[in-house]
């Protein structure tokens, strides 16, 4: 049996049309396949790889700590240089509130630690969240996710969560007295790259702060400068009481953590204590990718890389197919006409060697998500090559 057989035959699969490259290696913007193939990834496998793949630094820290110590005790107990010194760094570029971090694997372990911590600090069991959301696929976090087609079939999942429409000012009202937490993307990614409306965001806060309601911002797909700040909350001036990051964090490794305040965490300490435990939550490996992430991250201006990826999308992508192109930053997604147009796209340019894809919930959105080291030049190349892709369909 070849790897491919292999594959289709043992590895389970979550869909019947996987897209299928069989991946050799991966260096900066490019994935290469087994058949010769060179592919520029223009998804960053799901806005994970702002660095690009491999980025030197981060594969350093990798063997560097791997000849230290991998895995040496459950999460909490030891004190390990490279979770510390991440914890750190990360607390370093946050608000005064957000002063502790809970390391995990995942964005679905992230949100699901934040519900459970949100109940735990306020003592109440009822959620908030949006229609068309998406927060992970695990029990407590599909359970907040806003869409019934991916839910229904595993209901009954948590009670008393109540889904609001997204930037709509007469929902806010179902956050009471009664109310845990409000659990939102400030732009949601799956549902289709949907930017929360400043004035609005404001309106959520203001509205928790009334009801003693805590705020989770699930940024585990615009952290990280993907939206042109280090977190998108910062372009809205409203900061979250519990902040949910993975994806891009740990530059290709397995990585999250919810980040709150020392307070609120203290719910997680005793009564009982160990009432929230991970075994390899912040992986001694995965903290050193995320520290060497961070810190190249923030030794270059990748905020205004991001902006430049949104103005070059916006120059080239003008085929008349294209009914809008929205997002921020490096965060964009490209309204197609219909379902058809969207599918021949995303086909042709894979045949091209640009890998493009949907989002979640959309079928007429093409995510764009380059990774943020790419040179400028191949960026217009791309979009050049997807705009007149657009066109050839367009004119048939
Ligand atoms: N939240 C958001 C906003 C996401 O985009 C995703 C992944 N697409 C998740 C949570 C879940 O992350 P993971 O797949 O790492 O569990």
């Amino acid at each position: 049996m070849n790897n491919r057989e292999k594959f289709y035959d043992h590895v389970a699969q979550t869909s019947d049309a996987p897209m299928g490259l069989e991946v050799d290696y991966a260096e900066g913007p490019y994935i290469y396949t087994t058949d010769g193939r060179q592919y520029v990834d223009f998804i960053s496998g799901i806005a994970v790889s702002s660095l690009g793949h491999r980025h030197p630094k981060v594969v350093e820290a990798v063997k560097k700590q791997a000849d230290q110590h991998l895995h040496v005790m459950v999460y909490g107990e030891f004190i390990q240089e490279p979770q510390s010194a991440y914890a750190d760094l990360l607390t370093s570029q946050l608000p005064s509130s957000l002063d502790r971090v809970y390391f995990v694997n995942s964005g679905t372990e992230a949100n699901e630690g934040a519900l459970k911590l949100a109940k735990k600090h306020t003592g109440r069991h009822k959620f908030v969240a949006f229609n068309h959301g998406y927060h992970g696929d695990t029990h407590g976090s599909l359970s907040v996710t806003g869409r019934d087609v991916y839910q229904d079939p595993y209901k009954p999942l948590l009670p008393n969560v109540h889904f609001l429409d997204f930037n709509s000012f007469e929902a806010l009202d179902t956050i009471d007295e009664q109310t845990a937490a409000v659990i939102m993307e400030p732009i949601q990614g799956e549902g289709g790259i949907i930017p929360a409306q400043k004035k609005w965001l404001k309106n959520v806060r203001q509205r928790c702060n009334e009801a003693g309601a805590l705020l989770i911002f699930d940024e585990i797909q615009t952290g990280f400068y993907r939206t042109g700040s280090l977190f998108a909350f910062e372009q809205y001036d409203v900061v979250p009481d519990i902040l949910c990051l993975a994806k891009a964090m740990g530059g290709g490794m397995p990585m999250g953590a919810f980040v709150s305040s020392s307070k609120i965490f203290e719910s997680f300490m005793y009564n009982p204590p160990l009432n929230h435990v991970t075994t390899f939550g912040g992986h001694p490996v995965s903290c050193a990718a995320a520290h060497a992430t961070l810190s190249e991250l923030l030794s270059d201006d990748y905020g205004y890389k991001a902006d430049q990826i949104e103005s070059i999308a916006r120059k080239e992508l003008t085929a008349d197919g294209i009914s809008e192109v929205r997002g921020v930053g490096a965060m964009l997604g490209m309204e197609l006409k219909n379902t058809e147009l969207t599918r021949q796209v995303v086909e042709d340019c894979m045949d091209q060697g640009i890998i493009l894809g949907w989002t979640l919930h959309s079928d007429t959105l093409v995510r764009l998500a380059p990774p943020l080291i790419i040179d400028l030049e191949l960026l217009q190349d791309i979009f050049k090559k997807i705009n007149g892709t657009i066109k050839k369909y367009c004119q048939q």
